[in-house]
């Protein structure tokens, strides 16, 4: 089925792009579900498009939103020097090849240089880059380069868990295992800043994974 997609994409001529093109999405939710070989206007389906329209634009209103705006005005002058480390941030995201959620926990830590953030503006800032079209190993990179450039500590390091519904639901990958991705920049790349990190990460209670 999904190859016939493909090929009758390609084929579209002119007019139909046009076409295409001037669709609400509400009416390409209605003409994806004619291809999968349902009934739209059957009574389950009728306002099926509408909340698939209103749902996916939630999930991925983090291209309306710039991490410096976030972060603005949360920055604070400290003395402190030690590490600060925000564990088990919950993260929703959809993966950009399959359109399908994943989800898990952010670990971030940085050693400040005369400067911390907020606390609480963390889980935003990672909002901001989860309610994109995400591969998780995209979604740590730029979360780490958003705070090394924005706080400008000494160094930063990012710790994403996550299990993929399109690996889960499709069998790709057994049911609960969980992809692990890290950054580390700046003072991060030292072994023992790095591996001061990891031990706190293992200090966690079971949160499932
Ligand atoms: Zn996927």
């Amino acid at each position: 089925m999904k190859s016939v997609g493909i090929t009758s994409m390609k084929q579209l001529e002119r007019p139909e792009s046009a076409a295409l093109e001037q669709s609400s999405f509400e009416e390409l939710v209605r003409e994806m579900l004619a291809r999968l070989g349902e009934d739209p206007s059957r009574e389950g389906l009728t306002e099926t498009p509408r909340r698939v329209a209103k749902s996916l634009e939630y999930l991925t209103h983090g291209y309306q939103q710039q991490p410096a705006e976030v972060l603005n005005g949360a920055l604070f002058s400290v003395d402190y020097d030690e590490m600060v480390i925000v564990k088990d941030i919950e993260m929703f995201s959809l993966c950009e090849h399959h359109l399908l959620p994943f989800f898990g926990k952010v670990h971030i830590a940085y050693l400040p240089k005369g400067k911390v953030i907020g606390l609480s503006k963390l889980p935003r800032l990672v909002e901001v880059f989860a309610r994109r079209l995400q591969v998780q190993e995209r979604l740590t990179t730029q979360l780490a380069e958003a705070i090394q450039e924005i706080i400008q500590p000494q160094g930063v390091g990012v710790v994403i868990e996550a299990r993929h519904l399109c690996m889960m639901m499709r069998g790709v990958e057994k049911q609960h295992s969980a992809a692990i991705t890290s950054a580390m920049l700046g003072a991060f790349r030292q072994q023992s800043t790095r591996n001061e990190f990891l031990s706190l990460l293992r200090q966690k209670t079971s949160n499932g994974f």
